[in-house]
């Protein structure tokens, strides 16, 4: 076999072998827009382009509620925020005007609006835009297709057998309408492992890699393909290779909708949910979390107008009561950087990560601030919870921050609402609360430790630009050495620490963070499964036999680091003898 593996990104665990089906690129299967043979009749044009839009926002909305029914809120809202673009002026209007002034074809009209919204989103250096290209490519694709417009490249995914779908890019609507079922896996080109087709697979359950820049050419002939959807490599299979995998199917042989039932016994380890939308408890539940380790309230405030303190309250309280008696780690605003609030109106930066995000919005606008914090305190009398302030790079901000609460805790008490027991924390996503962190854990109630920006400001690298993708490396013996001296810290001062970026549903990294003494990792619903079955092979005493933290430490690269954490993903019981 040709032993040579390609490095891309880790973006859904698990691992599968199997032959190949390319989906063509939508630049690829660029429709055939043939030219008029007589006079066009606008109003025909019109009418025909209306019948599209109104034929793919059906479509859309099927999509949107088969993942809101299977999936949830969160990730129904992709599939929404392409429906809203079918009815945004500046795109379908600008069509229309089009076709009325310059008598174009609707598909032509259509094309050309797409294809200019993407070169003006493309000359934007900005990662969140980047991804909307992907939306509105999405959607102008789905459009000229329901005009009835033939792809050149019209091939369907194969009508049976098991694929590794390989593509240059991904989007939502085409990974939502493969068959799931006879998809071994995706392995994509472009995006991290934030993109949306990145998070769908996650929730699928489906393995995949993504952002594999290199060996893209190299694997363009390959009929079959192996990989690791957890280390992020790819190989390439010849067909007779590929007649001898034995295993063409899943090795992530379970369905994470259901439970395996192996628990974590040997660890006091907590596992938790990430949410995002109060709607997403229904996973909580499904997925058997013991609580929610990182409630994202942003999603609350990106909405045209600003939720109140009752919306705030009610959304607060759904997810606090769902969870008892587990807790509920709620995050106070993390807008910026990726995250936008169009209702704040907020002036464009040219660095948002390194700009008035979180905490530094929040301080600057008090009534904002002030509002979510009376609601986290309103709530609170409905069972465990807990706060916590992102974006923590010195004390003065987690004490001012504590200000804030303790000011708000006094009016809503004044008020006459009565409050329970709230547990303060921080998150740990900034280097410099990494060093700080000796000092910071005697002022919290506990540490979570945000790896997907820590790795970014560590590492210096854009946590959404596929381009320095190999780069953002969660086994960089830096981001790994930080994440030991705060677990240190906090137990020095006998507080709690919890992961909750996306390295806390790393089943890599697990046996790692289960040697130091992580007290809590919190996750994507879908991916605790997969993280109970890791645990459930594994032994603290053979850990701590095999010195597992100090030959991570005593590291210099991530690839020494990964060989070691590989050699713990083989199962059993005899990685205490292999590492050592
Ligand atoms: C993180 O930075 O790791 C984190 C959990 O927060 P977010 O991804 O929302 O920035
Ligand atoms: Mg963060």
């Amino acid at each position: 076999m040709n032993e040579k593996k390609w490095q891309g990104i880790g973006a859904s665990p698990g691992s599968a072998a199997g032959p190949v089906w390319r989906l063509p690129s939508l630049e690829q299967a660029g429709v055939q827009l043939s030219e008029p043979t007589g006079p066009l009749d606008s109003s025909e044009q019109l009418g025909r382009l209306q019948q599209a839009i109104v034929n793919t926002d059906q479509a859309l909305a099927q999509y949107e509620e088969q993942v809101r029914s299977e999936q949830g809120e969160e990730l129904a809202q992709i599939f929404a925020a392409h429906r809203l673009l079918l009815s945004d002026p500046a795109f379908t209007g600008e069509m229309e005007l089009r076709i009325k002034e310059r008598q174009l074809p609707a598909e032509k009209a259509a094309r050309q609006v797409a294809d200019e919204a993407i070169a003006m989103l493309s000359s934007l250096n900005d990662p969140y835009f980047r991804e909307r290209i992907v939306d509105i490519q999405d959607v102008a694709h789905q459009l000229i297709q329901h005009l009835g417009a033939k792809n050149q490249n019209n091939e369907q995914f194969p009508a049976s057998g098991q694929w590794i779908v390989v593509a240059e890019e991904l989007t939502p609507a085409q990974t939502i309408s493969l068959p799931k079922e006879r998809v071994l896996a995706f392995i994509v080109r472009k995006g991290g492992k934030t993109s949306h087709a990145a998070i769908l697979a996650r929730t699928y359950g489906i393995p995949a890699v993504v952002g594999l820049n290199s060996g893209w050419n190299e694997l363009s002939a390959a009929v079959g393909m192996k990989l690791d959807g957890t280390a992020g490599w790819v190989q390439a299979l010849s067909a007779e290779e590929l007649n001898h995998v034995q295993d063409k199917t899943k090795s992530q042989d379970h369905d994470p909708k259901q439970d395996t039932e192996l628990e974590a016994s040997r660890f006091d380890v907590i596992l938790a949910a990430n949410i995002g939308n109060p709607a997403d408890r229904t996973l909580v539940k499904r997925f058997k979390a013991s609580g929610v380790g990182l409630y994202r309230t942003e999603f609350l405030f990106m909405g045209e107008t600003l939720p109140s303190e009752e919306e705030q309250v009610a959304a607060y309280e759904a997810v606090i009561r769902e969870c008892a008696p587990h807790t509920t780690v709620i995050r106070t605003l993390d807008i910026g950087g990726d995250k936008k609030a169009p209702a704040l109106h907020l002036p464009v930066e040219s660095n948002p990560f390194l700009g008035v995000r979180a905490l530094r919005l929040c301080f600057r606008d008090p009534e904002l601030f002030g509002t979510q914090l009376r609601a986290i305190w309103r709530a609170s009398a409905a069972g465990p919870v807990a706060v916590m302030f992102p974006m923590i790079s010195n004390l003065e901000e987690l004490r001012k921050a504590k200000e804030y609460l303790a000011a708000a805790k006094e009016t809503v008490l004044q008020q006459g609402y009565t409050v329970g027991e709230l547990q303060v924390g921080m998150m740990i996503e900034v280097p410099a609360a990494a060093w700080l962190a000796g000092k910071l854990a005697f002022e919290v109630d506990f540490f979570s430790i945000g790896t997907n920006d820590l790795i970014q400001y560590t590492l210096a690298v854009d946590r959404e630009n596929h381009e320095v993708a190999e780069l953002y490396q969660p086994y960089h013996p830096a981001v790994l050495g930080m994440i030991a001296q705060v677990t240190k810290a906090a137990q020095a001062a006998g507080i709690w620490t919890g992961i909750c970026g996306e390295a806390g549903g790393d089943t890599l990294l697990a046996p790692f963070f289960m040697a130091l003494g992580i007290d809590e990792l919190s996750m994507s619903p879908g991916l605790l499964p997969h993280m109970r079955q890791k645990l459930a092979g594994l032994d603290q005493a053979q850990l701590e036999q095999s010195k597992l933290v100090e030959r991570i430490l005593d590291c210099a690269t991530a690839a020494e680091i990964l060989a070691i954490l590989q050699v713990y993903d083989e199962g059993g019981h005899e990685y205490a003898n292999k590492g050592s």
